[in-house]
C-alpha cells in the first residue's frame, strides 16, 4: 500500500481545516502541496527504520511500502519514534496531514513558517468550533524535538 495523498481519506472534521490552512497558506504566497493523509503500518514501519537501519534494508521495505527509495544521506537522519499507526489519532486516523510547499523539501525555511503561521490563523478564527470539539490544531514545527514542519494535526485535548 503506498503513501496516501488522497484528502479525501481524511477524517471529515479535519478536511475542512486542512482546506483553510491551505487558502490562508495560498494567500500568503505560499502554494502547498498535500504529500500525504492516512498512513497505513507499512509505511509508518519504513519510516522508522529510517536512520537506525542500513539504506538496503531501509530501501527494502520502503519500495514494498511504495515510497521513494532514500540517498546515504537523506538515511542518517531519524524522522519518527513511532513503529506503528495509531488508529485512533493523527496520520493513522486521518486527523494528520504533511504539507509541502511547491518547491519541494529544499523549500526555504520562510516557505515552511508560512505552514505555522497558517494553523495559528485558522486555529484563531476556529476557537469556539475546536472548544466544542475539545480538540486543537497542532503544527510539527513547533516540536522540540524531532521536529516536523510538513506536519498538521487536529488532537484531543
Ligand atoms: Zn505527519
Amino acid at each position: 500500500m503506498p503513501i496516501i495523498k488522497d484528502k479525501n481519506k481524511l477524517n471529515p472534521i479535519f478536511l475542512p481545516f486542512v482546506n483553510r490552512i491551505i487558502e490562508v497558506a495560498k494567500s500568503n504566497g505560499v502554494q502547498l502541496i498535500v504529500n500525504e493523509t492516512l498512513r497505513t503500518n507499512d509505511v509508518q514501519f519504513a519510516y522508522y527504520l529510517q536512520g537506525r537501519e542500513g539504506l538496503l534494508t531501509v530501501n527494502k521495505y520502503r519500495k514494498e511500502a511504495g515510497l521513494y527509495l532514500l540517498t546515504e544521506k537523506e538515511n542518517e537522519r531519524i524522522i519518527t519514534n513511532k513503529t506503528s499507526v495509531n488508529t485512533r489519532e493523527g496520520h493513522g486516523a486521518g486527523l494528520a496531514v504533511d504539507l509541502v510547499p511547491s518547491e519541494g523539501w529544499s523549500a526555504p525555511q520562510s516557505k515552511w513558517d508560512i505552514i505555522g503561521k497558517a494553523v495559528d490563523i485558522v486555529a484563531k478564527y476556529s476557537v469556539e468550533h475546536l472548544e466544542n470539539i475539545k480538540m486543537m490544531l497542532v503544527w510539527g514545527g513547533n516540536w522540540k524535538s524531532l521536529k516536523d514542519t510538513p506536519h498538521v494535526e487536529l488532537k484531543y485535548k
